[in-house]
């Protein structure tokens, strides 16, 4: 049995960024295998970011955990532990590389610095490893990437950066946040490949982040769609493309360029504002197969003998749609 690194379980967040809270994070429960790639995807705003938040006990505006626990190999790190987690046993990747790293100071001192916070070595091993890494990920000259500043790299270059310095902590987890929103289409690939090429080699978990479904069901072994705060649905990325079940993984996927002349349908609406409604189906206003109940009940999540989870009163045995 595939024991999860990683288990999120019921937790909810609230932030109270004035005082007043609000909830970005509403009974999310989300586990993560090891070694696999599981991928969480959504609209902007949906609460992607803040899940990778919570992970790294990062969450902004006081951000608070209101219910729930979070365990990482089966210890309970719900309270203050997670933030031990950090570079040891968890590291990130951001969308943004450029804004990672201090403008002012060079490449090389930023590098050391983060492998004094994780190793106990003198400052040749260290200087010695970060240069290991740097040839790793195929930047030419690693002597001289040390010496220049952020500013000095390409995007790509910047992104290849991130993760030598993510990778050289052997995280278990490693948490990639949109990692290729900011390159060419030509590095996306070569940027996702290096990553998976690296996960394969140390056994690491990864949690690809992103709003690209057709990127994402490429890469990750399991897939939870995010919406409003809450995931909607969760199993094989295999699933998901083929066999969705929520009605807003549908209008994802019918929104998917085909390349086929098929004239593609968005999802009608908008994502809602900020706070999350507190009763009845959080997608109810945009959903063309909504029942009465969905206005006013909450639907509860779904399990089915292959383990996917859904989030649609549609999946209760007497609300079932027709097949
Ligand atoms: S619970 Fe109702 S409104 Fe929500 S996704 Fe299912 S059918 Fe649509």
């Amino acid at each position: 049995m595939n024991v999860p690194l990683v288990k999120i379980k019921h937790v909810s967040v609230d932030l109270l960024p004035n005082g007043d809270p609000f909830t970005v994070l509403d009974n999310i429960t989300l586990n993560i295998i090891q070694g696999e790639v599981m991928g969480l995807i959504g609209e902007t705003g949906c609460g992607k970011s803040m899940t990778a938040w919570l992970l790294l006990d990062l969450l902004p505006g006081n951000g608070k955990i209101k219910s729930g626990s979070i365990w990482f190999r089966g210890q309970d790190v719900t309270g203050s532990k997670r933030a031990s987690l950090r570079g040891k046993n968890i590291a990130m990747i951001f969308q943004d590389p450029s804004r990672a790293l201090n403008p002012v100071h060079r490449i090389g001192k930023q590098f050391m610095a983060i492998l004094n916070k994780r190793y106990s070595f003198d400052n040749q091993q260290t200087r010695k490893l970060a240069l290991e890494w740097i040839e790793r990920v195929r930047l030419d000259s690693p002597e001289e990437v040390f010496q220049r500043y952020p500013h000095q790299f390409s995007g790509g270059q910047m992104q290849r950066l991130m993760i030598a310095i993510a990778m050289s902590l052997k995280p278990d987890l490693l948490i990639a946040d949109e990692p290729t929103t900011a390159l060419d289409a030509s590095l996306k690939s070569y940027t996702l490949d290096m990553i998976d090429e690296l996960r394969k080699e140390f056994n690491i978990s990864v949690l690809l982040i992103s709003h690209n479904l057709k990127l994402m069901g490429n890469r990750c072994d399991r897939i939870a769609v995010m919406y409003n705060g809450a995931i909607v649905e969760n199993a094989d990325a295999d699933h998901i493309l083929h066999k969705p079940k929520h009605p807003y993984t549908k209008g994802l996927i019918n929104a998917l360029p085909t390349g086929e002349n098929k004239r593609l349908i968005p999802i009608e609406g908008s994502p809602p504002s900020r706070n999350i409604q507190q009763s009845g189906c959080r997608f109810e206003p945009r959903c063309a197969d909504a029942i009465a109940i969905c206005k006013s009940i909450t639907p509860q999540l779904f399990k089915d003998s292959n383990g996917s989870q859904v989030l649609c009163h549609h999946f209760s045995e007497e609300n079932k749609l027709p097949q």
